[in-house]
């Protein structure tokens, strides 16, 4: 007789593991269907950032949410998410600085710890950095990034204490249906039952959610990083930035390495099975090009590694959570390359929503399937340029 499971979660990405985690702690017993291992795709490539600059006000929230969690990861989750506190600052161009400005005061009204800086308060942070171009920045002196794989690794960790089951090297393959809500899953190890689904699949959640029918706007991202290793004279490191001047972000890592990311040239549709363990060629010339311009003794720096990944994205660059199609199932997806640093919050609201069919945590109905169609695309009150053009 095929296994039963209270809810099956497609997909062992942070987004998957942290619902399963979220699950447990109400007393639900999940079952995660993953076709690779844990961490496989976007989350074990990811650059981890976790900070809480942002320009709409729910992802903010939520990431400030979710911040109560790497910082105290230990007591609240258990074993270790490599949180590392750098301090980070987001520069934006000269036109966005009253936008900055009011971002800033609207992080500030939630409770996050952030401030306007100038340039020379930058300097002063981190006098590596040739700022000559920059007027003001927001600077937060909490945050950091952590380790998406052990992030993912310990919700999972966690959940599977509490009773959730774990299947990896496992494909889903189709979605049942029955007289209009969803029964269970037809998998590359054979037929699970459950009365709830939840498409957790990264950038195939398109592919899944054609499974139950539903055609959802979430094309493919892809996106390159390297690390460079920086010369013993910057050895002391610099805080994590993104550099809306240079459309690039970067963060120091151990061992005296620095990981830049560039934020233009980031193919949209391509079939996420394609090649990534190395980042597409020229990308390694145009980055170190780029973060020599901001950290200019970084020319004496060398090549470490490189790598690519893929996420799923929306025409807006926000998530899709909540229930849609069939009864019964749910979308957690849609994370368009920021969707590690919420993944905690996401996956509290989603246990809530599922288990008590309202969320307490923070009202994510704005993130839901129909604002597409609605023309309810969210968008910051001040925003700057879309990040991923
Ligand atoms: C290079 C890169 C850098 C990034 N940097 C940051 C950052 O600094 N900060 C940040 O917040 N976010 C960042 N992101 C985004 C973030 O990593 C993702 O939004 C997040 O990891 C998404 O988690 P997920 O669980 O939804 O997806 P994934 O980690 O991709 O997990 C989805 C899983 O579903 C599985 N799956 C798919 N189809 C099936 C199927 N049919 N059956 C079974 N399993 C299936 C896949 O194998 C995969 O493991 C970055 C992304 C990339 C690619």
């Amino acid at each position: 007789m095929a296994e039963t499971a209270d809810v099956v979660i497609i997909g062992g990405g942070v987004q998957g593991a942290s619902l399963a985690f979220h699950l447990t702690e109400k007393g639900v017993k999940p079952m995660v269907l993953e076709r690779r291992f844990v961490a496989a795709e976007a989350t074990g490539r990811s650059s981890g950032l976790v900070r809480m600059h942002y320009d709409v006000e729910l992802d903010a929230r939520l990431a400030w949410i979710s911040f109560q969690y790497f910082r105290n990861w230990s007591e609240r989750v258990g074993g270790d998410c490599g949180f590392t506190r750098t301090g980070f600052l987001q520069f934006i161009k000269p036109e966005y600085a009253s936008a900055l400005k009011a971002n800033v005061a609207m992080h500030q009204r939630i409770g996050i710890p952030t401030f306007v800086v100038t340039s020379d308060d930058v300097h002063r942070l981190s006098p590596m950095m040739k700022i000559d171009d920059i007027e003001v920045a927001a600077y937060e002196p909490e945050s950091g990034y952590a380790d998406p794989s052990a992030t993912a690794q310990s919700f999972m960790d966690a959940a599977r204490r509490k009773g959730a089951v774990l299947h990896q090297d496992c494909m889903v393959k189709a979605i049942q249906i029955h007289s209009g809500r969803v029964i269970g899953v037809e998998t590359s190890q054979g037929v699970f039952n459950a009365p709830v689904i939840v498409n957790a699949a990264g950038a195939w959640a398109a592919d899944v959610a054609r499974m139950a029918g539903l055609d959802i706007p979430v094309n493919t991202w892809e996106h390159d990083t390297m690390f460079i290793r920086r010369p013993k004279e910057l050895s002391i490191g610099h805080p994590t930035v993104i550099d809306d001047m240079l459309d690039m972000y970067f963060r120091p890592e151990t061992g005296g390495l620095t990981l830049v990311g560039l934020e233009d040239n980031n193919p949209i549709g391509k079939p996420p099975d394609s090649f990534i363990d190395r980042a597409k060629p020229g990308y390694i010339e145009r980055a170190i090009d780029r973060i020599c311009q901001r950290i200019p003794g970084l020319d004496q720096g060398s090549w470490h590694s490189d790598h690519g990944g893929f996420d799923g994205i929306t025409p807006d660059e926000r998530a899709i959570l909540g229930q849609a199609g069939p009864e019964g199932f749910y979308l957690q997806c849609g994370f368009s390359g920021t969707g590690f640093k919420t993944a905690p919050a996401i996956g509290a609201c989603m246990a809530e929503l599922i288990v008590d069919g309202a969320v307490h945590t923070l009202d994510i109905t704005p993130f839901s399937l129909k604002r597409f169609s609605e023309g309810k695309m969210l968008t910051g009150d001040h925003s700057y340029d879309s990040a991923w053009h």
